[in-house]
């Protein structure tokens, strides 16, 4: 099993302002943010989940972190467009399911985790 064990400080500032991003939309004025964890590989990824996943998925929030798979593996170790804005919108994404979590202490409904997390990753286009 492998973590990304240098920081990426791309990622991490990007992490801070998507949860900012997400904070505001879900009119949060102060918390505790959860950690970002990159896993290195694919192999990687399956333990941590608990499953062999689909070579789309990337991330995923769990119990107040974030993971995700180290997005210079994209290419290699993934389908997903690595750009700094699919990046973005991927973080954005968890940071809502993380605000979600928070509000309902769960993820269900999932429609209602889901829909809120897609449409809070489309607006960041217009950040
Ligand atoms: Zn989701």
């Amino acid at each position: 099993m492998k973590l990304n064990s240098h920081k990426n400080d791309k990622v991490e500032v990007q992490f801070k302002e998507s949860l900012d991003f997400a904070a505001a939309f879900y009119d949060v004025k102060g918390y505790s943010p959860p950690k970002l964890v990159l896993l290195e590989d694919r192999e990687t990824f399956n333990i941590a989940k608990g499953y062999e996943t689909q070579d789309w998925m990337v991330g995923w929030y769990a119990a107040r972190f974030v993971f995700m798979l180290s997005p210079d593996k994209f290419d290699t170790e993934s389908s997903h467009p690595n750009s700094d804005e699919e990046i973005k919108r991927l973080l954005t994404h968890e940071a809502a399911h993380f605000f979600f979590n928070a509000f309902t202490g769960g993820d269900k409904p999932v429609w209602l985790n889901e829909g809120l997390s897609v449409y809070g990753k489309i607006l960041p286009k217009n950040m």
